[in-house]
């Protein structure tokens, strides 16, 4: 009898489908891809299991077309994970599998590196041969007296002899004087470890004592302040993997992984650097990916999706910025990168090091209940110093454009003893809204519940969340007045009012309308850090991961928009950036100074954070999460509906509650409208599931999910289950 093979396809299948084993070939393995016949089409799928009982009779099963693979892609630890965590988030498993994979892969192409060409010198070769080609054909000799010298030619080297080297060459090939042979390349960086380790200070220390790779599982936690050398940490512990022989998966937000990052590990590890990010090209992706599989990356530094690379001998795994949102994907497979670099540290029992100055309260509860070893980084490195916070009372107070005056006078005093200014404010575009002075209309979009922002630069008005356009309106739509003015603050604005004030200052701004250029980011940064430019203002793109060593002041423009945000997490995210931003300050020998726009200076939130720092605030926020039964303290899944009518998400989620099976252990709550309820013309609507038994929520989701999928209903909505949610809106 043949021999039934599970298959994980691409598509809406929560469990992978059988099929009968390829005739005339090798059985495939698991974690192997294999070409598939799916209703009319082909598709690329993966071997999950050889040895499955089958329930559907063998002849109405059908065959694998070919397996693409000769040995499998990925190993049975990472299957297992994949396959785990598409049980865990509730995702189809194929499009899990598959998703984890380079898009090259995905595609079916072969599983192997860009090759080029290389020449060589053969050892028929003699001295007398080039005297005798020097006479008939002088580019031949040229080429020979090239390869007698360096022994290979590369095709890039042969780029930059001119003229046509290749078909000399091949002359010289087909005399046999030189010999071709294909060489992969996996694109690597090699790191030199031309610059020195610091003599690491006490804290540090200890804290890359406790990370031993080659000694087992161990979770840490290395919460440091910015600036306190947490970097220098991971360096520590990933020379030691590196003389050990073991891999280093290091997973950084999209944001961290600068040039300047990527620098640093090569100027102080001896080591294979690969590197996986969204900006590669796909045949880039593919080669870090097997560089890392291969053994040849000693190094592997990529955001989200590289917590799925494969590694043949891994020993260490580095989550840094480990509260970054970034680490969840938002779409499709909402994994966490975070939570899953945890899982996997524990099935290749290798220690991972979880890094922030600001920890997610989730990794501060489990900091707490001992799952993981706390290290403190108080201090920080070298001889900087802390900076001072203060609030700024803006009740009252006249402002210039969003500015008070006493920020104005802050700004001017460190100017004036030659400092360099940041100003911060979360919000791009001139102003958030237009208003009609006239009538008090409000410029909203169209298609979703919210305002379209005044982009004074490219006169325009623009929704951030669907990202529609239009012009700026000549008079007002409702009254006809033509006094419509912009209502509210952005980074714009406040260039302009900066610019006015302090005339003769340079100015860089940086958010994501000054930096649509590739490279501009870099630029401007470099002209940042360099102190050419004094004041420096920007959004979140300027508060994260860059030293910026001649900052002395820091001001927070509107500390108060995400006081009173409409997701549970708003007062954290709020801490987390106004601690980034802060820390941006005072990196090098002069002590930084920071100044917090606010009107509510009573806000104990603010209090919190401004005597206590982060950790009186985390602890804080964790007894109110702990008091609301919010996560971390309970676990929480979503599941959300969107559709272009407006009654249809309601309808699909009642129909949705009526069939949810009763347990007393998970609360559930909704059908409610989301907090934006129209998104670029699609109304949407949720159902909050909340548990003290994660596992209960688990059993619920998945009895659940298969009679919701069996509804009508559910084919006239978008919908989507987010477990461990990150944003609730
Ligand atoms: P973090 O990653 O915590 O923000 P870094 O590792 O980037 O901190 O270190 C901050 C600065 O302090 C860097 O300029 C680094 O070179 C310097 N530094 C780190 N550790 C030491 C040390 N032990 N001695 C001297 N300087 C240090
Ligand atoms: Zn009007
Ligand atoms: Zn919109």
């Amino acid at each position: 009898m043949t021999q039934t093979i599970q298959v994980a396809v691409p598509g809406p299948f929560a469990e992978p489908l059988d099929y009968l084993a390829p005739t005339n070939e090798p059985l495939p393995q698991p974690g192997m891809r294999v070409q598939v016949p799916l209703g009319r089409r082909q598709l690329v799928g993966m071997v999950v299991e050889t040895q499955a009982q089958t329930h559907i009779e063998s002849h109405r099963l059908k065959s694998i077309i070919t397996t693409l693979d000769s040995e499998p892609l990925i190993d049975a630890d990472l299957l297992a994970l994949i396959i785990w965590s598409a049980h865990y988030y509730h995702h189809p498993i194929g499009e899990a599998l598959i998703s984890a994979l380079p898009a090259r892969l995905r595609q079916g192409h072969a599983a192997t590196p860009s090759a080029e060409t290389l020449w060589q010198l053969s050892a028929h070769a003699q001295a007398s041969d080039l005297d005798a080609l020097r006479r008939r054909a002088p580019r031949q000799a040229m080429l020979l007296e090239h390869l007698m010298q360096s022994q290979t030619l590369t095709a890039a080297q042969l780029a930059g002899l001119g003229g046509d080297a290749r078909a000399a060459l091949q002359k010289l090939v087909a005399k046999g004087f030189a010999t071709t042979q294909q060489q992969h390349h996996y694109g690597l960086m090699a790191g030199r470890a031309s610059e020195p380790a610091f003599a690491l200070n006490d804290a540090q220390h200890t804290s890359a004592a406790a990370i031993q790779p080659g000694h087992g599982h161990a979770i840490l936690l290395i919460d440091g302040v910015t600036g306190s050398g947490k970097t220098e940490v991971y360096l520590d512990a990933i020379t030691r993997a590196i003389q050990q022989g073991l891999q280093t998966l290091v997973i950084v937000p999209e944001i961290g992984l600068t040039p300047q990052l990527l620098s640093r590990f090569q100027r102080r590890l001896a080591a294979q650097i690969a590197v996986l990010h969204s900006g590669l090209s796909d045949s880039e992706r593919l080669n870090a990916w097997l560089a890392a599989r291969a053994g040849k990356a000693d190094v592997l530094i990529g955001t989200r999706s590289a917590i799925f690379v494969p590694l043949a001998r891994p020993g260490l795994i580095i989550v840094d910025e480990e509260h970054d949102a970034s680490l969840k994907q938002q779409d499709g497979f909402r994994y966490s990168a975070r939570d899953l670099a945890i899982l996997r540290a524990h099935r290749l029992e290798v220690p991972i090091a979880l890094g922030s100055a600001t920890p997610s309260l989730e990794t501060l509860a489990n900091a707490r209940s001992q799952r993981y070893q706390h290290h403190q980084l108080s201090e920080r490195a070298g001889q900087a110093q802390a900076p001072l916070m203060r609030l700024l009372d803006m009740r009252g107070q006249p402002t210039h454009d969003g500015l008070s005056a006493p920020l104005i006078e802050r700004v001017q005093s460190h100017l004036d003893a030659d400092g360099q200014v940041l100003l911060f404010l979360n919000r791009r575009g001139f102003s958030p809204t237009l208003i009609c002075h006239e009538c008090g209309w409000l410029a909203e979009c169209q298609r979703c519940d919210a305002r379209m922002t005044y982009h004074r630069g490219k006169r325009r008005l623009h929704c951030h969340h669907c990202d529609r356009e239009q012009p700026i309106p000549r008079d007002c739509p409702s009254c006809g007045s033509v006094d419509l003015r912009p209502l509210g603050l952005g980074t714009e604005r406040i260039e302009q009012a900066l610019q006015s004030r302090f005339a003769d200052t340079p100015l860089v701004r940086i958010d994501r309308d000054s930096t649509r250029q590739r490279g501009s980011f870099e630029r401007q940064m470099q002209a940042a850090q360099r102190g050419e430019a004094k004041l420096l203002l920007g959004t979140q793109m300027l508060a994260k991961g860059h030293h910026l060593p001649t900052v002395t002041l820091v001001g927070v423009i509107d500390a108060d928009q995400g006081l009173f945000g409409a997701d549970f997490r708003a007062p954290e995210r709020l801490a987390q950036l106004i601690i980034q931003v802060a820390g941006r300050a005072g990196r090098a020998e002069r002590p930084g100074e920071v100044a917090i726009q606010t009107h509510h200076p009573e806000h104990p939130l603010l209090q919190m954070l401004i005597h206590g720092g982060y950790p009186a605030f985390a602890q804080a926020a964790l007894a109110e999460r702990e008091a609301a039964g919010l996560p971390p303290a309970r676990a929480m899944a979503l599941i959300r509906a969107e559709a272009t009518d407006a009654a249809a998400p309601r309808r699909f989620l009642q129909a949705a509650q009526a069939l949810a099976p009763e347990t007393p252990a998970v609360e559930r709550l909704g059908p409610y409208p989301a907090p934006m309820e129209r998104r670029a013309g699609r109304y949407r609507a949720q159902i909050m599931l909340q548990s003290d038994q994660r596992a209960a929520l688990q059993t619920l989701l998945k009895q659940w999910l298969p009679r919701i999928h069996s509804l009508r209903e559910s084919r006239r909505v978008r919908w989507s289950v987010d477990v461990d949610p990150t944003e609730t809106l």
